[in-house]
């Protein structure tokens, strides 16, 4: 739009220019019309009446009966006389005067010029010379010979132009005399200088317009030309920009692949997703919804750009998500808006399922911005390539957790196994070296599991080893881990838990399993007990082994005292070494 203002006022410019210089040169050309015709005019009379002089020079030499003694003596017979006379008549001339060697007149058409002496100095150095004397000059009308006496008018001219030429007289290298003739140019010469003004108006006039023309065409080609190289670089420009665009979006999708691709978790994941998305599709709010575990909903996990997602959606309200594949709303004459794009104003969006190794896990959803809607459309093609991106990093990343948690859980209860166990346990006492915070751990057998195998059958007690196992889960608070260390052996962490409380966590726990009932196959199975040991850091040791050795003694005070409860370490320290337990490697008692 500048461009064209510009380019607009550019070539008003230019047309300016053309019109002032086309203005100047009618004014130049105006001045040579009336100012060069006159000297051009007087130079050509100059030249036509010094041969008419010469001619009539010598009409008179010829017809003068002796010509050298009629100069030297300045005696003119009767027939020279008449011949003499007639010469205006038949002439141009209206005057003319025979001088002789010494300039004076002795002969001339005005009788009072007779004995006068032409004493001008070009007489001597010109005319005596044998060349011919021209002289241009305006004389008032009363000394022109057929204006002498006349009326003068008030509004008519009152010069006339006059040529006196003189004509040197030579005879056999002698100079004779000379003869001067006045003519009358006036007319000749205005009608001359006329003729030459309207010659040079013709001229200028198809000059100018010859000029005008070829401006004109050498203009309107130069503004084509201009024009399509400006057509030209505004479309490599659009293909510079186009390029760029290209360029940023490749890099940027290399980045967020990049980013995508190192982040640890899907909440680390779909932080990364709202940051670039933010970048790369500045025209388009978005979210990220992905399936809970249970399948029948998603759940919102991010959004960018003043989008807000909702807690959750139903695939079915999803048009994407039930074709299972991309959908543009805004795109077709007729179109259905999702349930989770309501409350909807209008504003184009698209839907791109997110697929994890063949197997839908989520949702992209992103809508145009207010005024954005035609960048919106074309940039379908990267949103799809982002999704893409989106999909194959959800897919690391479980695909990484399930890895992770299948080597930190346990398969029979999901509950973390005795390696992460040991791993979280360090880390939380070292939290606890730190911090002070208290720190209790517990230790859990089922009690007389041997037998229970034995009279119900593996698949019954691995039953109740999940029950079990479930009912320690729920019975933990946030930061608190359960985990199965081996057979029917369990040991909780509990941070920020100082004895007392843990003791009462434990005997908590203890009655939650008593009161938990299994059923298998018809049947309800008996009802199970656990024994519990409860350590607490640094009380009982400031190690992982020390601590969960304590728990374990404690576990085995519990059960020497008859099983089914709970007893704290300390106790089971200062219990009498007879009724200590030897333990096996697997925590095992022996008698
Ligand atoms: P106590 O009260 O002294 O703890 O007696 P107990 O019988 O529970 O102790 P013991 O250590 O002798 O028995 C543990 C039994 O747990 C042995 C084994 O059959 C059973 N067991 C270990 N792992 C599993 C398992 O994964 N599934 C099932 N069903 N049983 C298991
Ligand atoms: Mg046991
Ligand atoms: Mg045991």
């Amino acid at each position: 739009m500048e461009t064209n203002t510009e380019t607009t006022g550019a070539s008003r410019l230019k047309m300016a220019a053309i019109i002032l210089t086309l203005m100047a040169l009618t004014a130049v050309s105006g001045w040579g019309i009336y100012a060069v015709p006159t000297p051009v005019v007087d130079r050509m009379l100059e030249a036509d009446l010094r041969k008419e002089a010469t001619q009539l020079g010598k009409q008179v030499t010829s017809h003068l009966n002796d010509v050298e003694a009629t100069f030297q003596t300045g005696s003119i017979g009767i027939h020279d006389q008449e011949f003499l006379e007639l010469l205006p008549a038949t002439s141009d001339i209206y005057r003319f005067k025979l001088f002789n060697a010494d300039g004076g007149v002795f002969w001339s058409t005005r009788s009072a010029d007779v004995g006068t002496v032409n004493s001008k100095p070009y007489f001597q150095s010109v005319i005596r010379q044998g060349n011919i004397y021209y002289k241009h000059e305006e004389k008032p009308l009363t000394e022109v010979d057929d204006y002498e006496g006349t009326a003068i008018h008030a509004s008519g001219p009152e010069t006339r132009h006059v040529a006196e030429i003189y004509t040197p007289i030579i005879r056999d290298g002698e100079f004779l005399g000379a003869i001067e003739f006045y003519s009358d140019i006036t007319d000749v010469r205005n009608l001359f200088i006329d003729r030459v003004r309207l010659s040079l108006f013709i001229l200028s006039a198809v000059a100018l317009l010859a000029f005008s023309i070829v401006t004109l065409v050498v203009y309107r080609s130069n503004r084509r030309q201009m024009r399509s190289l400006r057509g030209r670089a505004v479309k490599e420009r659009q293909l510079m920009d186009e390029q760029l665009r290209l360029a940023r979006e490749v890099r940027l999708l290399g980045e967020l692949n990049e980013w995508l691709q190192s982040s640890q978790s899907l909440d680390e994941l779909f932080d990364m997703v709202s940051r670039f998305m933010t970048h790369i599709l500045p025209e388009a709010e978005g979210s990220v919804y992905v399936y809970s575990n249970s399948r029948d909903v998603l759940d919102g996990c991010a959004s960018w750009n003043g989008a807000e997602h909702k807690a959750h959606i139903h695939p079915e309200g999803c048009w994407g998500l039930r074709r299972g594949r991309t959908y543009e709303f805004g795109a077709s004459e007729i179109d259905f808006v999702c349930e989770h794009a309501e409350p909807h104003d209008g504003r184009p969006y698209f839907c791109f399922p997110i697929l994890a190794h063949g197997e839908t896990v989520g949702l992209l959803h992103l809508r145009a911005l207010e005024g954005r809607k035609d960048c919106f459309h074309s940039s379908k093609k990267l949103a799809q390539l982002c999704a893409e991106q989106i999909s194959m990093a959800i897919a690391n990343v479980r695909m990484r957790d399930q890895l992770h948690d299948q080597s930190v859980r346990d398969p029979l209860t999901g509950l973390f196994n005795r390696r992460h166990m040991t791993e979280t346990l360090r880390k939380s006492i070292n939290r606890s070296q730190q911090t002070g915070a208290p720190l209790s751990l517990i230790a859990v057998d089922v009690d007389h599991f041997k037998k229970f195998n034995d009279t119900h059958g593996h698949d019954a007690g691995d039953m109740v080893l999940r029950a079990v196992g479930s009912a320690l889960e729920q019975g933990c608070d946030r930061d608190e881990v359960a985990c199965r260390i081996g057979g029917e052996e369990f040991m909780l962490i509990l941070p920020d838990n100082r004895p007392e409380e843990a003791v009462t966590r434990a005997e908590h726990l203890r009655q939650t399993v008593e009161a938990v009932t299994v059923r298998y196959g018809e049947k309800a199975l008996p009802r199970i007990t656990i024994s519990v040991g409860v350590a607490h850091y640094p009380a009982h040791g400031a190690m992982p082994q020390d601590l969960m050795r304590a728990a374990d003694d404690a576990l085995y005070a519990a059960k020497d005292k008859g099983r089914n409860q709970v007893q704290m370490a300390g106790d089971a320290q200062n219990a009498p070494e007879a009724l200590r337990p030897v333990k096996t490697a697997l925590g095992k008692a022996k008698p």
